[in-house]
């Protein structure tokens, strides 16, 4: 017997999110139903919150708060040097490299022909006018290490290096493969430490 309407919609909007099956969509939803009214509603203002209130940063292009543009990190740090990062959530993972004190440049994916993706398709020419400004030394390329992060990495460096920047690669502290956004604190740590230039 299927779920009778309205829960069926809803499991099906929650089968929509990542790592979410059939299965785990509907329990969601039945939990929903089960819910007080000020929880459904504490959950969908929370929702609605975040389409409304959340903005890229003008400067980095990772997510801040509207009224607070550019972002926290862009507000407060060393922008001479610059961390170049796949998504906001590899943001999140090397802020807990507490001796990092520069801010970042988020690409918003990597160059990946086989999905049709190309340099103009992630925020490539916003680091270009970054680096361009002068103001910026090294630039770091902390994307994964698996074959699109490593083909972006030396694309935007060969797109850099003329302007005069030291461009440098995390180190392979994280395995081959797997993502900076799973990557402990301590190999985060000594793969930044251990960059080398590129
Ligand atoms: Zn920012």
């Amino acid at each position: 017997m299927n779920a009778i309407e309205p829960i069926a919609k809803l499991a099906n909007q929650f089968s929509r999110l990542p790592g979410v099956g059939g299965k785990t969509a509907l329990r969601y939803a039945y939990r929903v139903v089960e819910m007080s009214d000020a929880d459904a509603e504490d959950f969908v203002a929370a929702v609605r919150d975040v389409k409304e209130n959340v903005a890229y940063c003008g400067v980095c292009g990772n997510f801040t708060e509207k009224d607070r543009n550019p972002c926290a990190i862009c507000a407060g740090r060393d922008h001479g040097i610059v961390c170049v990062v796949k998504e906001p959530k590899d943001v999140l993972a090397l802020e807990k490299v507490r001796d990092y004190g520069g801010v970042y440049h988020v690409l918003h994916g990597t160059i990946s022909p086989l999905d049709g993706r190309g340099p103009d398709d992630i925020r490539i020419k916003e680091l270009v006018r970054r680096v361009g400004g002068g103001e910026v030394r090294e630039v770091i390329m902390a994307t994964n290490p698996d074959v699109e992060g490593e083909a972006t990495a030396f694309y935007i460096a060969r797109l850099l290096k003329p302007l005069g920047v030291k461009v440098t690669r995390i180190a392979q502290g994280i395995s081959m493969g797997s993502d900076i956004e799973y990557a402990d604190e301590v190999t985060l740590s000594r793969a930044l430490e251990d960059r080398r230039e590129i």
